[in-house]
C-alpha cells in the first residue's frame, strides 16, 4: 500500500480524496495555488506545497510543478481528482517514468479513450453498443452525404477530439449537411487544433445513461450499476440519479455486464464511465471516461463502496475488493450539484460566503470545501458542493431530499439552490419522466 499521496486537484474532490487517504492510514500532500491557501483540504492535509499562481495553466496543469512537489515530499502516488490532469496521458507517463504511480489507467487507455473515433471503434471491437454512424473520420462531403442518407436523418457531425460539447452540429436534412460539415470541422480546429469530425445518427429525446465499472489490470471488470444523469444544461449534468427511474434490474445486469467484459477484456485499470444515450430500450456508446466522475457518490450511496477506496487499492496491486457477485444495490439516491451561479442566467457569482449551513440527518451526505467566511476565488469551476441523499426508494429519496434543500443555507453569494428546488416540486422529476432535452425546455419555458 502507498505512503503518502499527492492529491493533484482542489475543492471538494481534494476533499474527498483526502478523507479516503486518511481512512486508509495514508499520509497526504495537498498542492494548491495561491488563490486556495484557505481551502479546506490544505487546512487538513499533513502536507501542503503551493505550486503557482492562481490561473490553472500554472498551478492545477503545470505538470513540472507537480512532480516536483512529487519529489520534494516523497509522495509514492497521485491522485487527480476529476478534471485538470485526470485524463492527462502524458502526465500518466511522465508519473511512470518518475517511479511515481498514478491513481487512474495506463497512459494508453487514455489516449485511446481521449480520441473519440478509436474510443467509438475500440468500444465497437468489444461488443458495447455504439450509435449508427461512419466508421471513421469523414473525409469530404460526398461520403458525409452517403454516411447520412444510409443511417437517415437527423444526423449530429462530432469533434474527434471533442469534449465539453463543443464541435458538434446536426443536420436535419441533406441541405443542412454542407454547413453542419464546415461548421464542426472549422470549430474543432480552433478548439482543439484538429479538425478530424465523424458523423452519427442524432437521436432526438435519448436519456444520458452511464455505467461505473473497475478494472483491476489483471483481467477483471465488475459494473457499479448505472447513473441517469440526463437533467442537463449545455451538455452540464445538474442533478444525477442512481439507479435510472428508465431502467429495471433486468437490463441494468445486461448492459452492466457488456461493460463489465468489455473492460477485464481490454485489461483496463482502475474506475471508468461507460456513457450512452438511451431510447426506446437500446443503447448507445457515446463515450468513455477514465477517471472519477463528479457524480460518483450516488454510486457509493447504492452500493455502499468507497469508490476512491477502491480506486487507491487497484492502483497499488492490491485488486478490487468485490467481486460482481458481491455487489448489492440498495435503494435510490440523488445528487444535486451546488454551482455558485444565478439560479436564472447560470453566470458565475463568486464571493464571501458569510454564512454556509449544511442539511443533516439520515441519507443525507454533502461533499464541499466551503465554509462560513470562505472566499470563492473566480479562477475556476463555481461547482462549491454537491447535495447527495439516499433513501430506500426514490419516492423516499425525493422527499428527503425536499426536506435536506429546505435545510440549506448559503448566503452571501448566489447559488443553484433555488432551481432543484423548484425541480423537486415539478410533476415530470417526480414521474422520472425526462430526457437530455428536458431541463433546458423547462428553463426556456420559465423566462417566458
Ligand atoms: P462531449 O465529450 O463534448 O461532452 P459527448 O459525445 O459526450 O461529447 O456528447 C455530449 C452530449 O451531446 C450528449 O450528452 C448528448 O446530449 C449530445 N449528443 C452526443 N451525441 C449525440 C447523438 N448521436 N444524438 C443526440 N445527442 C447527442
Amino acid at each position: 500500500m502507498f505512503q503518502k499521496i499527492l492529491i493533484a486537484n482542489r475543492g471538494e474532490i481534494a476533499l474527498r480524496v483526502l478523507r479516503a487517504c486518511k481512512e486508509l492510514g495514508i499520509q497526504t500532500v495537498v498542492v494548491h495555488s495561491t488563490a486556495d491557501a484557505d481551502a479546506m483540504h490544505v487546512r487538513l492535509a499533513d502536507e501542503s506545497v503551493c505550486i503557482g499562481p492562481p490561473p490553472s495553466r500554472e498551478s492545477y496543469l503545470n505538470i513540472h510543478q507537480i512532480v516536483a512537489a512529487c519529489e520534494i515530499t516523497g509522495a509514492d502516488a497521485v491522485h487527480p481528482g476529476y478534471g485538470f490532469l485526470s485524463e492527462n496521458a502524458r502526465f500518466s507517463d511522465i508519473l511512470k517514468a518518475h517511479g511515481i504511480t498514478f491513481i487512474g489507467p495506463s497512459g494508453d487507455h487514455i489516449r485511446i479513450m481521449g480520441d473519440k473515433i478509436e474510443a467509438k471503434r475500440t468500444a465497437k471491437r468489444l461488443g458495447i453498443p455504439v450509435v449508427p454512424g461512419s466508421d471513421g473520420a469523414v473525409s469530404d462531403e460526398r461520403e458525409a452525404k452517403r454516411i447520412a442518407a444510409e443511417i437517415g436523418y437527423p444526423v449530429i457531425i462530432k469533434a474527434s477530439a471533442g469534449g465539453g460539447g463543443r464541435g458538434m452540429k446536426v443536420a436535419r436534412s441533406e441541405a443542412d449537411l454542407e454547413v453542419a460539415l464546415q461548421t464542426a470541422r472549422s470549430e474543432a480546429g480552433a478548439a482543439f487544433g484538429d479538425d478530424a469530425v465523424y458523423i452519427e445518427k442524432y437521436l432526438e429525446k435519448p436519456r444520458h445513461i452511464e455505467i461505473q465499472v473497475f478494472g483491476d489490470g489483471m483481467g477483471k471488470g465488475i459494473h457499479l450499476g448505472e447513473r441517469d444523469c440526463s437533467l442537463q444544461r449545455r451538455h452540464q449534468k445538474v442533478w444525477e440519479e442512481a439507479n435510472s427511474p428508465a431502467l429495471n434490474a433486468d437490463q441494468r445486469a445486461r448492459i452492466g455486464a457488456v461493460c463489465a467484459n468489455a473492460i477485464a477484456d481490454l485489461g483496463y485499470s482502475g474506475a471508468g464511465t461507460i456513457e450512452f444515450l438511451y431510447e426506446d430500450g437500446e443503447f448507445y456508446f457515446i463515450e468513455m471516461n477514465t477517471r472519477l466522475q463528479v457524480e460518483h457518490p450516488v454510486t457509493e450511496a447504492i452500493t455502499g463502496i468507497d469508490l476512491v477506496h477502491e480506486q487507491i487499492r487497484v492502483a497499488s496491486g492490491a485488486g478490487l475488493s468485490v467481486t460482481q457477485d458481491e455487489v448489492r444495490f440498495s435503494g435510490h439516491a440523488i445528487e444535486c450539484r451546488i454551482n455558485a451561479e444565478d439560479p436564472r442566467t447560470f453566470t458565475p457569482s463568486p464571493g464571501t460566503i458569510t454564512h454556509f449551513h449544511t442539511p443533516g440527518g439520515l441519507g443525507i451526505r454533502v461533499d464541499s470545501g466551503v465554509y462560513s467566511g470562505y472566499k470563492i476565488p473566480p479562477y475556476y469551476d463555481s461547482l462549491i458542493g454537491k447535495l447527495i441523499v439516499h433513501g430506500r426508494n426514490r419516492v423516499e429519496c425525493m422527499m428527503r431530499l425536499r426536506r435536506a434543500l429546505d435545510e440549506f443555507v448559503v448566503d452571501g453569494i448566489k447559488t443553484t439552490l433555488p432551481l432543484f428546488r423548484d425541480l423537486v416540486g415539478n410533476p415530470d422529476i417526480a414521474n422520472g419522466d425526462y430526457d437530455i432535452h428536458w431541463l433546458e425546455k423547462h428553463l426556456a419555458s420559465q423566462e417566458s
